[in-house]
């Protein structure tokens, strides 16, 4: 249920509201937009019902979220987008976050080589795993602390967000001191425990979406996170299995819309892994831009041919800054919406 404040209602008024939620049991998750507050009561909807909060000072008015996702709901904010905050660099509203860094980090040099990189072109925050979620046992697994030590370093260097994995709930200690912002895989977007872990971080979460669900379980997996206290999350659509064999991944960019019209969480794409393929990168980047992503993640490597994973899909410094530039072109085009065709009447 969602309980819509007055304009102008107290905090005394809406801590009032919040006690009462909070003493049938149920959830209490305040929502400041600019104008109006609101709370959303998570639980047994018919308890909520029989505190006949309607009518009690500064409540304006009850509404009930009909969708299995509650705090995920573009209800939830009453269509105001929320634009999150990686310690100063935004990712939704207005901003395009560009992500960009290896798919592992391999060793100082190359952290600090590829940062410099990405942050000459634009990258506001530098990705690549510590610890990473390897289809073999036997494939390389990580750096893990020395890993993180080495994006840290980066960042001091650079001034460049992180943006790394944590894989279990035994490290997410250790990941979330090191980085600004958690990255939960495509192969936990269902690890409920994992995702519980997240939602009490402060820390925000890039969730990305598994790599066979729905929409709808996207967006549930994103409600843990929330449920839990965190309201930092930012989505990011990276392929899903389909048969077609001429690409990793499906990107199913058809999901930004999608997520942009039933919630109020930013969106970005993982081109990287949405194709598996280097020569797809830059024209599904362009077209993740035209259709209205927050922001990109995309894998660069010094050599990628000499990368430890995912070298295949993976730019090289020259390929990343055609594609900040490409990625500029299109976004301003877009801006300008300037037809230069023949006027049709
Ligand atoms: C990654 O970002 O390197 C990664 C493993 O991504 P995904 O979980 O989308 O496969
Ligand atoms: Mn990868």
């Amino acid at each position: 249920m969602m309980i819509v404040m007055k304009e102008g209602a107290t905090e005394e008024q809406v801590k009032r509201v919040v006690d009462r939620v909070e003493s049938v049991g149920c959830s209490a998750h305040v929502s400041k937009g600019d104008v109006l507050t609101v709370i959303g009561a998570i639980g047994d909807r018919d308890r909520v019902a029989a505190l006949g909060l309607e009518g009690t000072d500064g409540v304006d008015h009850l509404v009930p979220i009909l969708k299995p996702y509650k705090l995920a709901s573009a209800q939830f904010r009453k269509g105001e987008r929320t634009v999150i905050d990686v310690d100063g660099r935004r990712v939704g509203g207005d901003d395009f976050a560009l992500i960009a860094g290896p798919c592992t980090v391999e060793s100082r040099d190359q952290t600090l080589e590829v940062a410099r990189v990405v942050a000459e072109h634009g990258a506001s925050m530098l990705r690549g795993g510590a610890y990473k979620p390897r289809t073999s046992p036997y494939s390389f697994q990580g750096l893990g602390e020395n890993g993180l030590r080495y994006l840290a370093e980066a960042r001091e260097e650079t001034g460049l967000g992180i943006v790394t994995e944590a894989v279990d709930v035994e490290t997410f200690d250790l990941v979330e001191h090191y980085t600004d912002c958690v990255q939960i895989g495509a192969r936990n977007m269902q690890n409920f425990s994992l995702l519980r872990r997240a939602g009490r971080s402060r820390r925000p979460i890039l969730l990305k979406r598994g790599m066979s669900s729905t929409l709808e379980e996207f967006l549930m997996a994103a409600e843990y996170i929330l449920a839990e206290g965190n309201y930092n999350v930012i989505l990011c659509e990276r392929g899903v299995r389909t048969f077609a064999d001429h690409t990793r991944n499906t990107l199913d960019l058809s999901v930004v819309p999608a997520v942009q019209s039933l919630s109020h969480l930013p969106i970005i794409v993982d081109p990287s892994h949405g194709t598996g393929k280097r020569d797809k990168v830059l024209p599904l980047s362009l077209a993740a831009v035209a259709v209205g992503a927050s922001g990109l993640i995309v894998e660069v490597h010094p050599t990628p041919e000499h990368a430890l994973s995912d070298g295949y899909q993976t730019l090289d410094p020259g390929q990343f800054a055609e594609l900040t530039s490409s990625c500029r072109a299109v976004a301003e085009l877009l801006a300008a919406r300037h037809f230069s065709g023949r006027e049709l009447h």
